[in-house]
């Protein structure tokens, strides 16, 4: 049971204190109980909380929209406020279609993504979320699209800094749109760095540019769901602007809100809402779309992130990060590979780490390591990876205002005992 969180430090109603090793689910990317956002919280609720939308737009919904639109990739100047993931990319799709309708190319149905990935829970979401067990029975409510293999070079044995690498999973989406018929597909959707499915995946060298490439050249639009990555996260405040590529589409939430508010948007070219509204709208509407706490909110975020540089400290600690990881790697054979971008990181565990093979899916390591982390006073977030069959992944997602004064030799104490701790349970087989 949760009693308080302030800055890094979570503590239950028992008055154990823990460090949120995982920023929630990467979403607390300031740290909780921010002074400056309870502030401008307190501030916006004694003016209104609530005005609906189709009824007043507020001072904070527009000034929210202006200082997203600033961070956002030049001609991508129209916010679509939301309150959360999945409802951004809902949004992202069905802008696509609605735009598509404008350009006389009513065919244009298929959003194609990738597998793993993870996009959203509500059903136009989970229809492009690659992970069956999740899609699976719901499967006579809605169309599932079609797929392509994230690129998980460490998985494949290729070398993920090799350009050829990158060609070879972006050409698998060429060859998905021809195989689908390319005046049918829609939309590819890529998280530029892989959240929950992959456990912080970064694409090969090339791979990114190629995607723009190929949808540009086939007439789909290119939608990045930047839920997990965007906010500064990976090091930039967009994870796309690593490899300088520009999408049409984009989907924001989680470090948006910072764990404040509900808070989510789709950010869309200029020219792409242009043609809709003229159209007739995007007539898509959620009832708390713009609420003007949750945009008061997000604004005193994306103040704090600016304030403070925490992208910068983010990519600062996230190289740290890394460092120790790769560390306890080289200590511990049990940690099969240690990737990420900034502090969106992941380490894999693996039984064997030259034939990739995952520990016994019995040994629930997973779950596991989440206990002994919280027994020592740690919270992370683990995922059973590689399409949830095999394969246990750990993102490592501090708080982007962790840093050497938040302690993190604490932290790193805590990260050594998952390992030694599972360690004898994978070599004894102990269930
Ligand atoms: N897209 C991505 C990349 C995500 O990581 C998530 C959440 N893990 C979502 C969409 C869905 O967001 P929400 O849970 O807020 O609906």
């Amino acid at each position: 049971m949760l009693d308080r969180a302030e800055g890094i430090y979570m503590w239950d109603t028992d008055g154990k204190r823990y460090i949120d090793g995982s920023s929630g689910a990467m979403v607390s990317n300031i740290g909780h109980s921010n002074p400056a956002v309870l502030d401008a919280m307190r501030a916006q609720m004694k003016k209104s909380t609530f005005g609906y939308r189709l009824h007043f737009q507020t001072e904070a919904s527009e000034l929210l929209a202006a200082k997203t639109a600033a961070l956002a990739p030049e001609g991508l100047n129209k916010i679509f406020f939301v309150s959360g993931g999945s409802e951004a990319v809902e949004s992202t799709l069905k802008m696509a279609r609605r735009y598509a309708l404008t350009q006389g190319q009513s065919q244009r149905f298929k959003m194609i993504s990738r597998y793993p990935s993870y996009h959203g829970c509500t059903l136009g979401a989970l229809a492009i979320t690659g992970y069956a067990p999740m899609a699976a029975p719901f499967d006579p409510m809605m169309m599932r699209m079609p797929k392509v293999a994230a690129p998980r070079a460490y998985l494949d044995g290729l070398d993920a800094d090799d350009p050829a690498t990158g060609l070879h999973y972006a050409n698998m989406l060429e060859a998905k749109i021809l195989e689908e018929g390319a005046d049918t597909v829609l939309a590819f959707i890529v998280e530029p760095v892989g959240g929950a499915s992959t456990g912080a995946l970064v694409p090969p060298a090339g791979y990114m540019q190629r995607i723009r490439e190929i949808c540009t050249h086939y007439g789909v639009l290119l939608i990045h769901d930047e839920v997990m990555t965007g906010g500064g996260r990976t090091g930039h405040f967009f994870g796309a602007e690593h490899w300088g590529v520009v999408p049409d589409l984009v989907s924001i939430s989680k470090g948006f809100g910072g764990g404040y508010v509900p808070l989510g948007a789709m950010i869309a070219r200029d020219d792409i809402v242009e043609a809709v509204m003229s159209a007739g709208g995007f007539i898509q509407s959620f009832t708390y779309a713009g609420n003007p706490l949750a945009c008061a909110a997000g604004c005193a975020v994306l103040d704090e992130i600016e304030k403070h540089d925490l992208t910068g400290n983010g990519a600062r600690m996230g190289d740290v990060l890394a460092q120790r990881l790769h560390g306890l790697m080289q200590r511990y054979p049990l940690i099969g590979d240690v990737r990420g971008k900034g502090l969106l990181t992941a380490f894999e565990l693996m039984a064997d780490r030259d034939t990739k093979a995952p520990l016994p899916a019995a040994l629930n390591a997973h779950s596991r390591l989440v206990d002994i982390a919280y027994d020592n006073g740690l919270i992370i977030y683990s995922r059973r990876t590689r399409g949830g069959t095999s394969g246990d992944h750990f993102l490592v997602c501090p708080p982007m205002i962790w840093c050497s004064r938040t302690r993190p030799a604490t932290w790193l104490i805590s990260c050594r005992s998952w390992a030694k701790a599972v360690a004898p349970v994978s070599n004894s087989n102990v269930m």
